[in-house]
């Protein structure tokens, strides 16, 4: 029987109208440069998205499906291409400003960008990839900073600067291209991932989900994490098509800016990276020696990205902030996984709730996930047997761009995603990550969990932060090597260290090398950069007895 239901395509100027109808008094809170902050309605946001879409229409000449770029922190004008690019049929790609001038001008060139949306602070990125570009394309310059533009740059509030009353958007499929993003290309090159208007309307959806995101009209939403990340969660989507209200912080990440805008902004949701709010919780331990937190009512905390430490919850519960964990990727848009605490949980002891909030959780929604082996034997749910996390879903993405051919490393030939995280599923459907695959440490034929030290190494007090990575062993083939930032005005050694931990490990996976230093490099989204810390101690040789 076919059904009676209307073929509506999903797209997100549903949510740009949605927003200019019934949310217009809603806004973006921003901080600037200079930290001074600002506000925009989505009234405006509505009107200047519309204006976007209708000069890249008409004065940039950009036709339905091209790509369109920025190279912009989270704030405002951001928001406007997020809708505005869209709006115009063309397709939002967001770079990562961190990435080098080789890798953006590597994926402008894939991407085929016919514009680019860039801050006047980042123009110094931009003026490193233009040389590298046969032919560069238009440049259209947000005044975030505000200081005047040098010359020969068109200003974006020029360029849009025409009213757009009557601008009809072009009528697109939904399956059409809305977005795309870069993996990380932690191997070989990096690879573009295109979302649908389709795959990013559920996806939005599913956000609004109080077991995923929960997001609301009332609240107050922080998004720490990048606008050039995973669409930053689709978050703004989800807020739009809510009038949930958004507050965007710049360039500013540190601990204690984070926590002035926060209370500032009576923020009810922030969202971001372990590491980020590893600063975060510092800043707050910090402050509360002096005077109480002015957090608003409820305020919670979605973590994600990476693995987030169970003490690190445990902290963060003590000023009765709830953290909610998942997982997910730039190729699943990024929602896959989300740990759901029901009220059988409320029951268990402490220590174990933290250990469950530390779990990456239970797949989304739309989303199928398995575990498998090396032989491709799917794994059994017992919370012991690990494999690789696969999944597929309708906001999953079953190739890269410009890469027509089956690549078997990254997709399996039944059609799911290889995510390269390894893992263990228990009998309620918990996933739980126990590292990347390229993340573990095989130190004679026995795995050892980076993920698992790292975790172990930050209960000591003395430990702000803890990236374990392997070095060489000419016996062992590998060891860890557990690299430590301590709290300010602490001292640890590595004997303390491994006194602390060997306790709670098989002894095979007691660490013997240690490394103390200021700061771990992390990834643009605050990951740890472990490729770099293999590169930084390929030399060293483990100390660990043959
Ligand atoms: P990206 O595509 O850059 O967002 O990176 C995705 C990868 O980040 C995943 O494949 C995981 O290795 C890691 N990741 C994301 N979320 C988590 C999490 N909650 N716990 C552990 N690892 C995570």
């Amino acid at each position: 029987m076919k059904s009676t239901m209307m073929q509506v395509p999903l797209s997100t100027n549903q949510i740009l109208e949605r927003a200019g109808r019934y949310f217009g008094t809603s806004d973006v809170m921003g901080r600037r440069p200079d930290k001074s902050i600002y506000q925009r309605s989505y009234a405006e946001v509505y009107r200047r998205a519309r204006q976007l879409a209708q000069a890249l229409r008409e004065k940039a000449g950009i036709a339905p499906g091209e790509a369109v770029a920025t190279i912009s922190w989270n704030h405002a004008w951001h928001l406007e291409c997020y809708f505005g690019i869209p709006a115009a049929a063309a397709v939002l790609h967001t770079i990562n400003l961190r990435l080098t001038p080789e890798e953006i001008a590597y994926i402008m060139v894939d991407a085929g960008d016919r514009l680019l949306i860039i801050d006047d602070v980042l123009l110094p990125v931009w003026e490193k990839v233009r040389p590298l570009l046969r032919q560069p394309p238009r440049v259209v310059v947000v005044p975030f900073g505000g200081a005047a533009l040098p010359g020969g740059y068109e200003s974006f509030e020029d360029f849009i600067a025409d009213d757009a009353i009557a601008y009809q958007y072009p009528v697109q499929d939904e399956n059409e291209a809305v977005g795309m993003c870069y993996t990380s290309g932690t191997t070989g090159r990096p690879k573009g991932v295109v979302y649908s208007h389709r795959s990013m309307m559920l996806h939005a959806i599913t956000g609004c989900i109080p077991d995923i995101f929960g997001i609301a009209g009332r609240d107050k939403i922080l998004v720490v994490t990048p606008m050039f990340h995973a669409n930053a969660w689709a978050l703004p989507f989800s807020a739009l098509m809510v009038g949930a209200d958004l507050i965007l912080p710049g360039p500013h990440m540190g601990g204690d800016d984070l926590l002035e805008l926060i209370e500032r902004s009576q923020a009810t949701i922030a969202v971001g990276v372990p590491t980020i709010w590893a600063m975060l919780l510092q800043s707050m331990e910090a402050t509360v020696s002096t005077r109480p937190l002015a957090l608003a009512k409820g305020f919670r905390m979605l973590v994600g990205g990476a693995p987030m430490p169970a003490v690190m919850i445990e902290r963060f519960a003590k000023f009765g902030i709830n953290v909610v964990h998942g997982w997910g990727m730039t190729e699943t848009s990024p929602i896959g996984s989300f740990t759901i605490i029901k009220t059988k949980h409320d029951a268990l002891p402490p220590e174990q709730q933290y250990a469950l909030r530390a779990m990456q959780g239970v797949a989304a929604p739309f989303v199928d996930m398995r575990i498998t082996n090396a032989r491709s034997e799917e794994q059994p749910w017992d919370g012991v047997s690990t494999g690789e996390v696969q999944v597929r879903g309708p906001w999953i993405s079953g190739s890269y761009h410009n890469a027509p051919d089956h690549d078997p490393e990254k997709f399996t030939a039944d059609g799911w995603l290889r995510t390269g995280d390894i893992a263990t599923i228990n009998a309620e459907g918990y996933m739980r990550i126990v590292d990347r695959s390229k993340d573990l440490i095989k130190s004679g034929g026995e795995w050892i969990s980076s993920i698992e030290l790292e975790n172990l190494a930050l209960k000591h007090p003395a430990v702000a932060e803890a990236a374990v990575v392997a070095i060489a062993h000419p016996k062992w083939d590998e060891r860890p090597l557990v690299i430590v930032v301590t709290r300010p005005g602490m001292e640890l050694d590595g004997s303390t260290l491994r006194a602390f931990m060997a306790p709670h490990l098989a002894r095979f996976q007691v660490p013997d090398d240690f490394e103390f230093v200021e700061s771990i490099p992390r990834t643009a989204t605050g990951k740890f950069l472990k490729n770099t810390l293999r590169d930084l101690y390929r030399h060293r040789q483990s100390i660990t007895p043959g």
